[in-house]
């Protein structure tokens, strides 16, 4: 895609495993909680509880008044550091930029303020330690979903919009069927190599970045496409 077609589309990222490092939620749950949750995790991924579902029973296991640990724990995992290149390159370049996450939710806002982009997940209420999901949509095609991925993709689409879609794991499946392009590592990918889903790969944000004109290509890259092609984009690091 050219950088110029960027100002009609509309980029949704996933965040635990995509933004950041690895899978915060996994994290936690690893850390703060008795290992009875890798049987919730087993029964959403054989789809026999949905992901909200899921996300709630994991958050019964997780001490879950107590914000500054479950903060701190889940500030061990950090972000690619091509995220805020990423974003600035779409953003300047016109696309709508958006975080999706359909987990905790709690870490996501602070992970990405910086970015100035809008997130959609779950929200905690810290006095009383209940999850809620302003983003659930009972309507859509996975209807037990806790942060709706899909809902967002299509209104963004009946816009007019171009969509892009950018995750890693399992809760990114149901998208797949909805977006113009996927960009798709780790789990995501093998799930579209078994079922015929065409899909971009990539390791990191800035491979996105690349793919998508953003950046300059690596030195390697036999295709000798210029610098010019890439717009200025302000590459400071995220900030940690
Ligand atoms: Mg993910
Ligand atoms: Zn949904």
């Amino acid at each position: 895609m050219e950088p110029d077609h960027l100002r009609t589309t509309s980029v949704f990222l996933d965040f635990d495993g995509t933004i950041s490092t690895s899978d915060v939620g996994v994290h936690l749950m690893n850390r703060l909680a008795d290992d009875h949750w890798l049987e919730i995790e087993d029964l959403f991924e054989h789809r026999v509880i949905g992901s909200r579902e899921c996300i709630l029973r994991e958050w019964g296991l997780l001490p879950s008044t107590q914000e500054d640990m479950l903060r701190s724990v889940a500030l061990e995992i950090g972000v690619d550091p091509d995220t805020s290149m990423l974003v600035t390159g779409l953003l300047q370049a016109g696309a709508e930029v958006t975080v999706v996450s359909d987990g905790f939710g709690f870490y996501v806002p602070d992970a990405v303020a910086l970015l100035e982009v809008p997130v959609l997940t779950a929200a905690v209420d810290w006095a009383t330690g209940i999850l809620s999901f302003p983003f659930a949509d009972s309507t859509c095609p996975c209807a037990a979903c806790g942060t709706c991925k899909v809902a967002p993709v299509q209104a963004a689409a009946s816009r007019g919009r171009t969509t892009i879609f950018v995750g890693d794991g399992s809760s990114d499946r149901n998208v797949a069927a909805h977006v113009d392009y996927l960009y798709a590592k780790d789990n995501l990918a093998s799930w579209c190599q078994a079922n015929d889903v065409t899909y971009r790969p990539f390791v990191t944000l800035g491979d996105v970045a690349r793919d998508l004109g953003l950046a300059q290509p690596p030195v390697s890259d036999s295709l000798g496409r210029s610098a010019s092609r890439a717009p200025a984009v302000d590459v400071s690091p995220p900030g940690q």
